[in-house]
């Protein structure tokens, strides 16, 4: 399909999706819950474990081998796995990967997704190629992006990421604001010797730009040995560390999801913590991952999944789909034990191949 007739089809199904809240308002459709009383209505889908980067703390420098084609998900396996889902009250949708932008048809894809009348429907990226389809992909029927970047050195962006040019991602972050893929997310992982001396310029910036800065605690990962529990700046080091820029308020609790979030008086952006490590948040937790080889992930830092691709390749009916949704709902372990004993995330693939 081209763009253009991509844009046609992506306008009759805003209509449709349009169409699909308002049935799931009327019908009253409330989120599935889980076997600890949490409402699950946030699915990651990872749509690919490749990536035009080689991040230190995400990838291994060496030896990762990635999925074959074969075995991915393909768009209408994602598409029929998300329908499935809106039926338990599924709301919101994060695209991410690997790198999400890489994959084929990507805006295909978005169309696709909103057009099964999920609320919310977002992506996270590194940033390299989404300046050239960030107005397309507004089109298709995406709300929202978090795009990456840890650093505002360009030499220390380089060292992070092993190939990128910043100034493309400076250009994507530009260039979302613009087509309204807003608020624009920020998401930077501090790491103590490496960038963790930039956190106060980060903070700085939602002075004056309606940037949502996310600062992420470096979590444990299969990524070339890089990760130490003294690397991770935790979420009260960085509090204390921007506290003394302005007055930061702490914002009312808004929906549900892992982010305390701030914000400096008078200032237009706001800061969101997220601490996996130190303080987790799995008694907020909503979510459900879809890795790229299909299976679900209950939780980031457990074992279990449920391999859904196998059973729908082998013509499972949606009863029999909708049947593995809800049990992996009910797997969902009630918290994950990382801030006890961070090895216990040793286990985990790498982040690009469950999408972070
Ligand atoms: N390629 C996209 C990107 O970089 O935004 C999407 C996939 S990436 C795996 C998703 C998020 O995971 C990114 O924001 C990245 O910073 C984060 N991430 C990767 N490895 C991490 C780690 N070890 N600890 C904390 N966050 C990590
Ligand atoms: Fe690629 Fe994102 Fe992982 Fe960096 S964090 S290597 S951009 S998947």
């Amino acid at each position: 399909m081209s763009v253009r007739e991509i844009k046609k089809h992506s306008a009759v199904s805003h209509q449709l999706s349009a169409s699909a809240v308002y049935y799931e308002m009327k019908k009253k459709i409330q989120p599935i819950k889980d076997s600890f009383n949490r409402r699950i209505d946030y699915l990651r889908v990872s749509i690919t474990d490749k990536c035009n980067l080689k991040c230190v703390y995400c990838m291994p420098s060496k030896g990762l081998k990635f999925f074959k084609e074969s075995e991915v998900m393909t768009d209408e396996e994602i598409v029929r796995f998300v329908r499935i889902a809106r039926k338990h009250g599924l709301r919101k949708v994060r695209i991410t990967g690997g790198e999400p932008l890489v994959r084929k048809n990507i805006i295909q894809l978005v169309s696709s997704l909103k057009e099964t009348g999920i609320r919310d429907l977002s992506l996270t990226t590194n940033g390299i190629l989404l300046s050239g389809l960030a107005g397309d992909l507004k089109q298709a029927g995406l709300d929202r992006v978090n795009i990456s970047l840890d650093t505002m050195d360009a030499a220390i962006y380089r060292e992070i990421t092993k190939q990128g040019d910043i100034e493309q991602v400076w250009e994507s972050v530009r260039e979302a604001e613009k087509v309204k893929l807003t608020p624009v997310k920020i998401n930077v992982v501090p790491i103590r010797g490496l960038n963790d001396s930039e956190i106060s310029s980060f903070a700085s910036l939602t002075f004056n730009n309606n940037y949502h800065i996310r600062f992420i605690e470096f979590m444990p990962a299969n990524c070339s040995g890089v990760w130490a529990k003294d690397k991770c700046v935790t979420s009260d080091e960085i509090l204390q560390q921007i506290s003394g820029l302005g007055n930061l308020e702490r914002l009312t609790f808004k929906g549900r999801g892992p982010s305390r979030n701030f914000r400096f008086k008078g200032a237009a952006g706001v800061i969101g913590i997220i601490s996996p490590l130190s303080d987790h948040f799995c008694g907020y937790c909503n979510r459900l991952r879809l890795t790229a080889d299909g299976k679900i992930r209950p939780c980031l830092f457990s074992k279990k999944e449920i391999d859904i691709k196998t059973p729908m390749r082998n013509g499972a009916s949606d009863d029999e789909m909708e049947k593995l949704f809800i049990k992996a709902v009910k797997i969902k372990p009630q918290q994950h034990l990382l801030n006890e004993d961070p090895a216990s995330g040793g286990h985990l693939k790498t982040m690009s191949k469950i999408g972070g």
